[in-house]
Protein backbone atom coordinates (compact mmCIF):
# COMPACT_ATOMS: atom_id res chain seq x y z
CA UNK A 1 0.00 0.00 0.00
CA UNK A 2 3.01 2.28 0.94
CA UNK A 3 6.17 2.96 -0.37
CA UNK A 4 6.19 0.93 -2.98
CA UNK A 5 8.82 2.21 -5.12
CA UNK A 6 11.40 1.43 -2.63
CA UNK A 7 9.45 -2.48 -2.12
CA UNK A 8 10.03 -2.66 -5.83
CA UNK A 9 13.84 -2.11 -5.64
CA UNK A 10 14.09 -4.66 -3.01
CA UNK A 11 12.25 -6.87 -4.64
CA UNK A 12 14.11 -6.70 -7.56
CA UNK A 13 17.18 -6.92 -5.83
CA UNK A 14 15.90 -9.75 -4.15
CA UNK A 15 14.53 -11.87 -7.37
CA UNK A 16 18.90 -11.65 -8.50
CA UNK A 17 19.85 -13.68 -5.99
CA UNK A 18 20.25 -17.38 -5.20
CA UNK A 19 16.65 -18.67 -3.76
CA UNK A 20 18.05 -21.16 -1.92
CA UNK A 21 20.98 -19.27 -0.54
CA UNK A 22 18.61 -16.31 0.42
CA UNK A 23 20.83 -13.19 0.56
CA UNK A 24 19.70 -10.64 2.91
CA UNK A 25 19.64 -7.15 1.94
CA UNK A 26 21.02 -4.36 3.87
CA UNK A 27 18.71 -2.43 5.80
CA UNK A 28 19.34 0.90 3.61
CA UNK A 29 17.91 -0.47 0.41
CA UNK A 30 14.72 -0.87 2.12
CA UNK A 31 12.67 1.71 4.06
CA UNK A 32 14.12 2.07 7.27
CA UNK A 33 10.97 3.31 8.72
CA UNK A 34 9.42 -0.01 7.84
CA UNK A 35 12.25 -2.16 8.53
CA UNK A 36 12.60 -0.46 11.99
CA UNK A 37 9.97 -2.30 14.20
CA UNK A 38 8.13 -0.08 16.36
CA UNK A 39 5.48 -0.96 19.02
CA UNK A 40 2.44 1.08 19.83
CA UNK A 41 -0.20 1.04 22.81
CA UNK A 42 -2.28 3.25 24.21
CA UNK A 43 0.97 5.29 25.59
CA UNK A 44 2.20 6.14 22.30
CA UNK A 45 -0.62 5.96 20.49
CA UNK A 46 -1.18 9.42 19.54
CA UNK A 47 2.32 9.02 17.75
CA UNK A 48 0.63 6.70 14.74
CA UNK A 49 -0.19 9.89 12.32
CA UNK A 50 -3.14 7.72 10.98
CA UNK A 51 -4.40 8.05 14.28
CA UNK A 52 -5.34 11.75 13.78
CA UNK A 53 -8.56 10.81 11.97
CA UNK A 54 -9.78 9.73 15.22
CA UNK A 55 -11.88 11.98 17.04
CA UNK A 56 -11.26 12.23 20.93
CA UNK A 57 -14.10 10.40 21.81
CA UNK A 58 -12.88 7.28 20.04
CA UNK A 59 -9.39 7.59 21.40
CA UNK A 60 -11.24 7.94 24.99
CA UNK A 61 -12.80 4.33 24.30
CA UNK A 62 -9.47 3.26 23.02
CA UNK A 63 -8.15 4.20 26.45
CA UNK A 64 -11.06 2.41 28.31
CA UNK A 65 -10.99 -1.07 26.63
CA UNK A 66 -6.68 -0.91 26.81
CA UNK A 67 -6.90 -0.57 30.86
CA UNK A 68 -8.67 -3.81 30.34
CA UNK A 69 -7.77 -5.60 27.59
CA UNK A 70 -4.15 -5.81 25.89
CA UNK A 71 -3.24 -3.48 23.75
CA UNK A 72 -0.34 -3.57 21.17
CA UNK A 73 -0.33 -2.87 17.78
CA UNK A 74 3.20 -2.10 15.60
CA UNK A 75 4.39 0.10 12.67
CA UNK A 76 3.62 -2.39 10.19
CA UNK A 77 0.51 -3.57 10.87
CA UNK A 78 -0.39 0.46 10.80
CA UNK A 79 1.26 0.95 7.86
CA UNK A 80 1.14 -1.87 5.62
CA UNK A 81 -2.19 -4.06 7.15
CA UNK A 82 -4.85 -1.48 7.93
CA UNK A 83 -7.26 0.25 5.59
CA UNK A 84 -7.31 3.37 7.62
CA UNK A 85 -10.06 4.68 4.85
CA UNK A 86 -11.96 1.83 6.30
CA UNK A 87 -12.12 2.22 10.05
CA UNK A 88 -13.60 1.65 12.50
CA UNK A 89 -14.70 -1.45 10.83
CA UNK A 90 -11.83 -2.84 9.09
CA UNK A 91 -10.90 -5.71 9.84
CA UNK A 92 -7.52 -5.86 10.37
CA UNK A 93 -7.80 -2.70 12.29
CA UNK A 94 -10.01 -4.66 14.60
CA UNK A 95 -7.60 -7.10 15.19
CA UNK A 96 -5.24 -4.90 17.26
CA UNK A 97 -6.86 -2.03 17.97
CA UNK A 98 -8.94 -2.38 21.11
CA UNK A 99 -12.78 -1.09 20.42
CA UNK A 100 -15.49 -0.17 22.53
CA UNK A 101 -18.19 -2.94 21.81
CA UNK A 102 -15.11 -5.43 23.35
CA UNK A 103 -16.33 -4.78 26.78
CA UNK A 104 -19.39 -5.23 27.71
CA UNK A 105 -21.55 -1.57 28.65
CA UNK A 106 -21.31 -2.27 32.46
CA UNK A 107 -17.59 -3.00 32.31
CA UNK A 108 -17.25 -0.44 30.01
CA UNK A 109 -19.23 2.78 31.69
CA UNK A 110 -17.20 1.46 34.79
CA UNK A 111 -14.10 2.45 33.56
CA UNK A 112 -15.12 5.17 31.52
CA UNK A 113 -16.44 6.70 35.10
CA UNK A 114 -12.99 5.93 37.01
CA UNK A 115 -10.86 7.72 34.09
CA UNK A 116 -12.73 10.87 33.59
CA UNK A 117 -12.97 11.17 37.41
CA UNK A 118 -9.32 11.28 37.42
CA UNK A 119 -8.76 7.61 39.53
CA UNK A 120 -5.35 7.04 40.24
CA UNK A 121 -3.23 4.19 38.47
CA UNK A 122 -4.47 1.87 41.31
CA UNK A 123 -8.02 2.12 41.78
CA UNK A 124 -8.15 1.70 37.76
CA UNK A 125 -5.72 -1.19 37.98
CA UNK A 126 -7.84 -2.59 40.86
CA UNK A 127 -11.20 -2.13 38.62
CA UNK A 128 -9.98 -3.73 35.51
CA UNK A 129 -8.44 -6.51 37.80
CA UNK A 130 -11.90 -7.76 38.80
CA UNK A 131 -13.60 -7.09 35.05
CA UNK A 132 -10.54 -9.36 34.28
CA UNK A 133 -11.58 -12.04 36.47
CA UNK A 134 -14.93 -12.37 35.60
CA UNK A 135 -13.60 -12.90 31.48
CA UNK A 136 -12.68 -16.17 31.95
CA UNK A 137 -8.95 -15.95 32.43
CA UNK A 138 -7.77 -19.32 33.01
CA UNK A 139 -7.29 -18.78 36.75
CA UNK A 140 -4.13 -19.60 38.32
CA UNK A 141 -3.78 -23.44 38.74
CA UNK A 142 -6.26 -24.45 36.13
CA UNK A 143 -3.15 -25.15 33.48
CA UNK A 144 -1.88 -27.53 35.91
CA UNK A 145 -3.63 -30.30 34.04
CA UNK A 146 -1.04 -31.31 31.20
CA UNK A 147 1.84 -30.57 32.66
CA UNK A 148 4.39 -33.57 32.36
CA UNK A 149 7.09 -34.95 34.87
CA UNK A 150 10.59 -36.69 34.97
CA UNK A 151 11.39 -38.83 37.89
CA UNK A 152 7.75 -37.02 39.63
CA UNK A 153 9.50 -33.48 39.13
CA UNK A 154 6.97 -31.07 36.76
CA UNK A 155 8.13 -29.30 33.80
CA UNK A 156 7.60 -26.44 33.86
CA UNK A 157 6.95 -24.82 30.48
CA UNK A 158 5.34 -27.98 28.98
CA UNK A 159 2.20 -29.27 28.11
CA UNK A 160 1.56 -32.78 27.20
CA UNK A 161 -1.64 -33.90 26.04
CA UNK A 162 -1.62 -35.49 23.15
CA UNK A 163 0.62 -38.61 23.10
CA UNK A 164 2.64 -37.56 19.46
CA UNK A 165 3.08 -34.01 20.65
CA UNK A 166 4.64 -31.75 23.76
CA UNK A 167 3.82 -28.04 23.97
CA UNK A 168 6.77 -25.94 24.75
CA UNK A 169 6.56 -22.54 25.77
CA UNK A 170 9.97 -20.79 25.97
CA UNK A 171 9.85 -18.24 28.64
CA UNK A 172 11.52 -15.50 26.28
CA UNK A 173 9.00 -16.35 23.79
CA UNK A 174 5.76 -15.38 25.92
CA UNK A 175 5.04 -11.92 23.87
CA UNK A 176 4.31 -11.44 20.72
CA UNK A 177 4.97 -8.29 17.81
CA UNK A 178 2.02 -7.44 18.24
CA UNK A 179 -1.02 -8.50 20.33
CA UNK A 180 -4.53 -10.01 18.59
CA UNK A 181 -7.45 -8.17 20.44
CA UNK A 182 -8.73 -12.09 20.33
CA UNK A 183 -6.15 -13.62 21.90
CA UNK A 184 -7.29 -16.15 24.47
CA UNK A 185 -3.66 -16.23 26.14
CA UNK A 186 -4.99 -12.50 27.08
CA UNK A 187 -4.11 -12.72 30.99
CA UNK A 188 -0.66 -13.06 30.67
CA UNK A 189 0.10 -10.08 28.69
CA UNK A 190 -1.90 -8.05 30.56
CA UNK A 191 -0.42 -9.24 33.56
CA UNK A 192 -2.59 -10.95 35.50
CA UNK A 193 -0.91 -14.30 35.43
CA UNK A 194 2.55 -14.78 35.55
CA UNK A 195 4.62 -16.92 32.79
CA UNK A 196 3.29 -19.79 34.01
CA UNK A 197 4.95 -21.41 31.48
CA UNK A 198 8.19 -19.85 32.11
CA UNK A 199 10.94 -22.42 31.45
CA UNK A 200 14.79 -22.29 31.58
CA UNK A 201 14.96 -26.30 31.55
CA UNK A 202 16.80 -26.75 28.68
CA UNK A 203 18.55 -29.89 29.75
CA UNK A 204 14.90 -31.14 30.86
CA UNK A 205 13.79 -30.70 27.36
CA UNK A 206 16.01 -33.57 25.95
CA UNK A 207 15.99 -35.62 28.70
CA UNK A 208 12.13 -35.69 28.12
CA UNK A 209 12.12 -37.13 24.95
CA UNK A 210 13.91 -40.16 25.97
CA UNK A 211 11.41 -40.67 29.16
CA UNK A 212 8.48 -40.00 26.65
CA UNK A 213 10.01 -42.04 23.07
CA UNK A 214 6.07 -41.96 22.23
CA UNK A 215 6.68 -38.10 21.40
CA UNK A 216 7.26 -37.62 17.78
CA UNK A 217 6.61 -33.73 17.76
CA UNK A 218 7.25 -30.65 19.87
CA UNK A 219 5.68 -27.18 19.44
CA UNK A 220 6.98 -24.48 20.36
CA UNK A 221 4.47 -21.34 21.35
CA UNK A 222 3.98 -18.87 23.49
CA UNK A 223 3.08 -15.74 22.70
CA UNK A 224 5.19 -16.12 19.61
CA UNK A 225 8.18 -17.48 19.88
CA UNK A 226 9.98 -15.83 17.08
CA UNK A 227 9.87 -12.93 18.89
CA UNK A 228 13.36 -14.29 20.62
CA UNK A 229 15.99 -13.74 18.18
CA UNK A 230 17.49 -16.35 16.34
CA UNK A 231 20.54 -16.99 18.69
CA UNK A 232 18.03 -18.37 21.83
CA UNK A 233 15.90 -20.38 19.93
CA UNK A 234 18.92 -21.98 18.06
CA UNK A 235 19.83 -22.88 22.09
CA UNK A 236 16.30 -24.12 22.29
CA UNK A 237 16.48 -26.28 19.18
CA UNK A 238 19.84 -27.18 18.55
CA UNK A 239 20.08 -29.80 21.39
CA UNK A 240 16.70 -31.71 19.97
CA UNK A 241 18.75 -32.29 16.72
CA UNK A 242 21.17 -34.58 17.98
CA UNK A 243 20.81 -37.54 20.00
CA UNK A 244 17.00 -37.21 20.14
CA UNK A 245 15.97 -39.72 17.44
CA UNK A 246 12.65 -40.21 18.46
CA UNK A 247 11.52 -36.34 17.68
CA UNK A 248 10.79 -35.96 13.93
CA UNK A 249 8.85 -32.67 13.90
CA UNK A 250 9.84 -29.69 14.93
CA UNK A 251 6.60 -26.90 14.91
CA UNK A 252 6.86 -23.43 15.73
CA UNK A 253 3.54 -21.37 16.25
CA UNK A 254 3.88 -18.27 15.05
CA UNK A 255 2.53 -15.08 14.35
CA UNK A 256 5.53 -13.00 12.79
CA UNK A 257 4.54 -13.80 9.16
CA UNK A 258 1.42 -11.94 9.48
CA UNK A 259 2.49 -9.24 11.98
CA UNK A 260 6.73 -8.79 11.81
CA UNK A 261 7.64 -10.29 7.91
CA UNK A 262 10.54 -8.23 8.54
CA UNK A 263 11.89 -10.57 10.99
CA UNK A 264 12.79 -13.06 8.10
CA UNK A 265 14.05 -10.30 6.11
CA UNK A 266 16.00 -7.51 7.40
CA UNK A 267 16.29 -8.14 10.88
CA UNK A 268 19.57 -8.04 12.45
CA UNK A 269 19.11 -12.25 12.86
CA UNK A 270 17.08 -12.95 9.83
CA UNK A 271 19.65 -14.17 8.24
CA UNK A 272 20.92 -16.35 11.44
CA UNK A 273 17.27 -17.48 11.61
CA UNK A 274 16.62 -18.78 8.45
CA UNK A 275 20.06 -20.46 8.50
CA UNK A 276 18.90 -22.23 11.62
CA UNK A 277 15.61 -23.09 9.78
CA UNK A 278 17.75 -24.75 7.36
CA UNK A 279 20.17 -26.22 9.59
CA UNK A 280 17.16 -28.65 11.37
CA UNK A 281 16.12 -29.83 7.72
CA UNK A 282 19.35 -30.98 6.81
CA UNK A 283 19.25 -32.86 10.42
CA UNK A 284 16.52 -34.40 9.00
CA UNK A 285 13.58 -33.15 11.35
CA UNK A 286 10.80 -31.94 9.69
CA UNK A 287 10.22 -28.36 10.21
CA UNK A 288 6.55 -26.51 10.41
CA UNK A 289 6.12 -22.78 10.70
CA UNK A 290 2.61 -23.14 11.97
CA UNK A 291 1.85 -19.60 10.87
CA UNK A 292 -1.10 -17.27 12.42
CA UNK A 293 -3.37 -15.54 9.58
CA UNK A 294 -6.42 -14.20 10.07
CA UNK A 295 -7.37 -12.58 6.73
CA UNK A 296 -6.39 -12.80 3.61
CA UNK A 297 -4.80 -9.25 3.68
CA UNK A 298 -2.64 -10.36 5.83
CA UNK A 299 -0.77 -11.88 2.71
CA UNK A 300 -1.19 -9.66 0.40
CA UNK A 301 2.13 -7.67 1.43
CA UNK A 302 5.48 -8.02 -0.91
CA UNK A 303 7.33 -8.51 2.52
CA UNK A 304 4.90 -11.57 3.62
CA UNK A 305 5.50 -12.97 0.18
CA UNK A 306 8.93 -12.95 0.26
CA UNK A 307 9.19 -14.09 3.61
CA UNK A 308 7.22 -16.75 3.28
CA UNK A 309 9.46 -17.42 -0.11
CA UNK A 310 12.60 -17.23 2.04
CA UNK A 311 11.18 -19.57 4.88
CA UNK A 312 10.17 -22.42 2.07
CA UNK A 313 13.82 -22.00 0.59
CA UNK A 314 15.03 -23.59 4.36
CA UNK A 315 13.18 -26.76 3.39
CA UNK A 316 10.71 -25.48 6.02
CA UNK A 317 6.85 -26.27 5.59
CA UNK A 318 4.22 -23.31 6.64
CA UNK A 319 1.12 -24.96 8.13
CA UNK A 320 -1.74 -22.00 8.43
CA UNK A 321 -4.52 -21.70 11.04
CA UNK A 322 -6.64 -19.18 12.20
CA UNK A 323 -9.79 -18.76 14.41
CA UNK A 324 -13.21 -18.22 12.63
CA UNK A 325 -14.56 -14.54 13.91
CA UNK A 326 -17.19 -12.14 14.69
CA UNK A 327 -16.25 -8.74 12.55
CA UNK A 328 -12.91 -10.31 11.26
CA UNK A 329 -13.35 -13.26 9.33
CA UNK A 330 -16.91 -14.09 9.46
CA UNK A 331 -17.52 -14.51 5.78
CA UNK A 332 -17.15 -17.65 3.33
CA UNK A 333 -15.49 -15.94 0.57
CA UNK A 334 -13.35 -14.80 2.65
CA UNK A 335 -12.07 -17.84 4.00
CA UNK A 336 -11.76 -19.42 0.48
CA UNK A 337 -10.00 -16.65 -0.83
CA UNK A 338 -7.14 -17.26 2.49
CA UNK A 339 -6.67 -20.64 1.87
CA UNK A 340 -6.26 -20.49 -2.20
CA UNK A 341 -3.55 -17.61 -1.41
CA UNK A 342 -2.22 -19.86 1.11
CA UNK A 343 -1.36 -22.57 -1.25
CA UNK A 344 -0.67 -20.05 -4.29
CA UNK A 345 2.25 -19.05 -2.08
CA UNK A 346 3.08 -22.30 -0.74
CA UNK A 347 1.63 -22.62 2.50
CA UNK A 348 -0.80 -25.27 3.19
CA UNK A 349 -4.11 -24.38 5.59
CA UNK A 350 -3.98 -26.99 8.78
CA UNK A 351 -6.97 -25.52 10.93
CA UNK A 352 -9.71 -23.37 11.58
CA UNK A 353 -10.22 -22.86 15.31
CA UNK A 354 -13.52 -22.05 17.11
CA UNK A 355 -12.57 -19.16 19.12
CA UNK A 356 -12.48 -19.77 23.02
CA UNK A 357 -14.96 -18.45 25.31
CA UNK A 358 -12.85 -16.19 27.16
CA UNK A 359 -11.83 -12.27 26.86
CA UNK A 360 -13.90 -10.48 24.29
CA UNK A 361 -15.88 -13.54 23.75
CA UNK A 362 -19.21 -11.79 23.68
CA UNK A 363 -17.62 -9.97 20.26
CA UNK A 364 -15.59 -11.99 18.22
CA UNK A 365 -17.67 -15.69 19.00
CA UNK A 366 -19.93 -16.80 16.06
CA UNK A 367 -22.66 -19.33 17.00
CA UNK A 368 -21.33 -23.18 16.18
CA UNK A 369 -24.33 -23.22 13.13
CA UNK A 370 -22.93 -20.65 11.71
CA UNK A 371 -19.33 -21.70 11.89
CA UNK A 372 -20.24 -24.72 10.13
CA UNK A 373 -21.97 -22.96 7.68
CA UNK A 374 -19.15 -20.59 6.74
CA UNK A 375 -17.25 -23.55 6.87
CA UNK A 376 -18.76 -25.64 4.64
CA UNK A 377 -19.65 -23.16 2.01
CA UNK A 378 -15.56 -22.06 1.86
CA UNK A 379 -14.61 -25.49 1.83
CA UNK A 380 -17.16 -26.20 -0.98
CA UNK A 381 -15.80 -23.78 -3.09
CA UNK A 382 -11.92 -24.27 -3.37
CA UNK A 383 -10.11 -27.56 -4.66
CA UNK A 384 -9.31 -30.39 -3.49
CA UNK A 385 -5.61 -28.64 -3.02
CA UNK A 386 -6.65 -26.42 -0.04
CA UNK A 387 -8.66 -28.95 1.55
CA UNK A 388 -6.06 -29.52 3.72
CA UNK A 389 -7.83 -27.60 6.36
CA UNK A 390 -9.77 -29.20 8.89
CA UNK A 391 -12.34 -27.60 11.09
CA UNK A 392 -14.10 -26.12 12.68
CA UNK A 393 -12.28 -27.43 15.39
CA UNK A 394 -13.12 -26.50 19.11
CA UNK A 395 -9.80 -26.88 21.45
CA UNK A 396 -11.02 -28.37 24.43
CA UNK A 397 -10.01 -30.05 27.16
CA UNK A 398 -10.67 -33.62 26.39
CA UNK A 399 -9.56 -33.14 22.56
CA UNK A 400 -9.65 -31.29 19.65
CA UNK A 401 -13.36 -31.41 18.49
CA UNK A 402 -14.41 -31.03 15.01
CA UNK A 403 -18.08 -30.16 14.39
CA UNK A 404 -18.23 -32.75 11.26
CA UNK A 405 -22.04 -31.59 10.16
CA UNK A 406 -25.55 -31.04 10.95
CA UNK A 407 -28.20 -33.26 10.30
CA UNK A 408 -31.36 -35.45 10.98
CA UNK A 409 -31.29 -38.37 12.27
CA UNK A 410 -34.58 -40.12 12.97
CA UNK A 411 -36.47 -37.14 13.54
CA UNK A 412 -33.79 -35.59 15.96
CA UNK A 413 -31.39 -32.90 14.68
CA UNK A 414 -28.06 -33.38 15.66
CA UNK A 415 -24.44 -32.05 15.49
CA UNK A 416 -22.49 -34.79 14.89
CA UNK A 417 -18.96 -34.12 16.31
CA UNK A 418 -15.86 -36.28 16.05
CA UNK A 419 -12.48 -36.04 18.04
CA UNK A 420 -9.18 -35.17 15.31
CA UNK A 421 -7.05 -35.42 18.79
CA UNK A 422 -8.00 -36.91 21.91
CA UNK A 423 -6.89 -37.17 25.69
CA UNK A 424 -7.20 -40.54 24.80
CA UNK A 425 -6.41 -41.95 21.61
CA UNK A 426 -8.78 -44.40 20.73
CA UNK A 427 -11.30 -41.23 21.01
CA UNK A 428 -10.01 -40.03 17.71
CA UNK A 429 -12.68 -40.46 14.56
CA UNK A 430 -15.55 -41.92 16.36
CA UNK A 431 -18.62 -40.00 15.75
CA UNK A 432 -20.77 -38.38 18.64
CA UNK A 433 -23.87 -36.56 18.29
CA UNK A 434 -25.43 -33.75 20.42
CA UNK A 435 -28.71 -32.16 20.35
CA UNK A 436 -29.27 -29.05 17.70
CA UNK A 437 -28.40 -25.97 19.84
CA UNK A 438 -28.59 -22.91 17.80
CA UNK A 439 -27.05 -20.55 20.29
CA UNK A 440 -24.05 -22.93 21.11
CA UNK A 441 -20.82 -21.79 20.76
CA UNK A 442 -18.57 -24.30 22.34
CA UNK A 443 -18.75 -27.49 23.22
CA UNK A 444 -20.07 -27.05 26.66
CA UNK A 445 -23.22 -25.59 25.43
CA UNK A 446 -24.14 -29.13 24.07
CA UNK A 447 -25.99 -31.93 25.28
CA UNK A 448 -25.73 -35.91 24.04
CA UNK A 449 -28.96 -36.24 21.70
CA UNK A 450 -31.16 -39.19 21.03
CA UNK A 451 -31.56 -39.12 25.03
CA UNK A 452 -28.56 -40.25 26.05
CA UNK A 453 -27.34 -38.67 29.54
CA UNK A 454 -23.12 -38.21 28.78
CA UNK A 455 -21.12 -38.38 25.45
CA UNK A 456 -19.18 -41.85 25.46
CA UNK A 457 -15.69 -40.01 26.40
CA UNK A 458 -17.38 -37.95 29.17
CA UNK A 459 -17.04 -40.50 31.81
CA UNK A 460 -13.62 -41.32 31.11
CA UNK A 461 -12.72 -37.83 31.12
CA UNK A 462 -13.77 -37.09 34.06
CA UNK A 463 -11.78 -40.26 35.61
CA UNK A 464 -8.61 -39.24 33.93
CA UNK A 465 -8.84 -35.62 35.12
CA UNK A 466 -11.16 -35.53 38.09
CA UNK A 467 -12.79 -32.92 36.72
CA UNK A 468 -16.57 -32.37 35.72
CA UNK A 469 -17.04 -32.30 32.06
CA UNK A 470 -19.03 -29.48 32.38
CA UNK A 471 -16.25 -27.22 33.09
CA UNK A 472 -14.08 -28.77 30.70
CA UNK A 473 -14.09 -26.25 28.08
CA UNK A 474 -11.93 -23.50 30.30
CA UNK A 475 -9.11 -25.88 31.54
CA UNK A 476 -6.91 -26.47 28.22
CA UNK A 477 -4.60 -24.16 26.88
CA UNK A 478 -3.41 -27.48 23.76
S1 LIG B 1 -0.04 -13.72 18.05
FE1 LIG B 1 -1.01 -15.51 19.03
S2 LIG B 1 -0.37 -15.44 21.18
FE2 LIG B 1 0.06 -13.43 20.27
S3 LIG B 1 -1.73 -12.18 20.68
FE3 LIG B 1 -2.08 -13.11 18.69
S4 LIG B 1 -3.19 -15.01 19.08
FE4 LIG B 1 -2.30 -14.34 21.01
Amino acid sequence: MHHDTEKCSYITLYQLTNINEPMILKKEIYLENQTNYKAFSINNIKEIPQIQKLSEQELFEIEVVSQVLPFKSNSYVINELIDWDNIPNDPLYILTIPQKEMLIPKHFDKIAKLLKSGADKKTITKAANSIRMQLNPHPAGQLDLNVPSINGEPIDGMQHKYRETALFFPSQGQTCHAYCTFCFRWPQFVGLEGLKFASKQLELLQEYFKVYPETTDILFTGGDPLIMNANLLNNYIEPLLTNVDSLKNIRIGSKALSYWPYKFLTDPDAKELLKLFEKVVKKGKHLALMAHFNHPRELETKAVQEAIRLIRSTGAEIRTQSPILNHINDNSNLWSEMWQKQVSLGCIPYYMFVARETGAAHYFNLSLEDIFRIFKEAYSNVSGICRTVRGPSMSAAPGKVQVVGITEIKGEKVFVLQFIQGRNPDWVLKPFFAKFNSQATWLNDLKPAFGETSFFWQEEYEKMTGQNADSFEYKDLG
